[in-house]
């Protein structure tokens, strides 16, 4: 039992050398903070010129690139590095979540796109889909199952069987982070943690909110939900045992 501690990683993973292009202090000290406890070389520039400058020049693994910067947008600085013929794995970061700015973020030349806000985990999820693969590779699916659901991080899909269930930013979180390790309990405050970032500012009674709203979407009439309530403790996902 392993609840109440941080959440473990799956796999073993390559440690890469991430140049974060990301001009909000805040967010940047958190993911070189994050980035770094998992073992990876990071360096960051707040603005967009540098960094595209620091990215020709250097050899690095990953770029995780902020959409919004100052001197020259995420886009920008992706189109720049392939115009230049620099391959580099870019991972895009941005709160501007709509379908055709995704559109244009790929088309631009990042391998990947994350809307903000997102969990840690899931960030780190997508640097070690991108640092695993080599370079000009297409993007590997990671895709998580247990039962009959299906979540693909890189697509931000999740099916249910053939079914395919709409999630906010949030619940996909959630569910990312119960469904890595299945079986396993999470204590509200470690979920609280992983989802939203930000001990102390949310109360756990959030994490409660977003599982039954998870539910509602992942469960189905009469039938047991994947998402077990551990009294006292917090929740664990597994496929629904019990009567058939
Ligand atoms: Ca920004």
């Amino acid at each position: 039992m392993a609840f109440g501690t941080p959440i473990a990683l799956p796999l073993a993973h390559q440690m890469a050398r991430i140049l974060l292009i990301e001009d909000e202090e805040k967010m940047a000290r958190a993911l070189v903070r994050v980035l770094r406890e998992e073992g990876h070389g990071v360096e960051v520039a707040a603005d967009g010129r540098i960094g595209l400058s620091r990215a020709l020049d250097d050899g690095f693994d990953l770029l995780v690139v902020d959409w919004m910067l100052p001197g020259r947008s995420g886009i920008q600085v992706v189109r720049g590095l392939r115009a230049a013929d620099v391959h580099t794995p870019a991972l895009m970061l941005t709160a501007r979540g709509q379908v055709e700015d995704r559109v244009e973020g790929l088309d631009a030349g990042a391998d990947d796109y994350l809307p903000k806000p997102f969990a840690l985990q899931e960030l780190l999820a997508r640097v070690r889909a991108l640092t695993r693969r080599p370079q000009g590779a297409p993007a590997e699916t990671a895709t998580v199952r247990v039962g009959d659901v299906a979540l693909d991080p890189v697509r931000h899909e999740v099916r249910r069987g053939d079914e395919r269930i709409e999630l906010t930013a949030k619940e996909f979180a959630l569910l990312a982070a119960l469904m890595q390790s299945p079986g396993r309990v999470f204590s509200r405050s470690v979920l609280l943690d992983a989802v939203w970032g930000v001990p102390g500012e949310v109360s756990t009674s959030v994490v409660e909110h977003y599982v039954s709203y998870l539910r509602k979407k992942l469960d189905r009439e009469g039938e047991p939900s994947h998402i077990r309530t551990v009294r006292g403790i917090g929740y664990t996902f597994e496929p629904p045992r019990g009567p058939a």
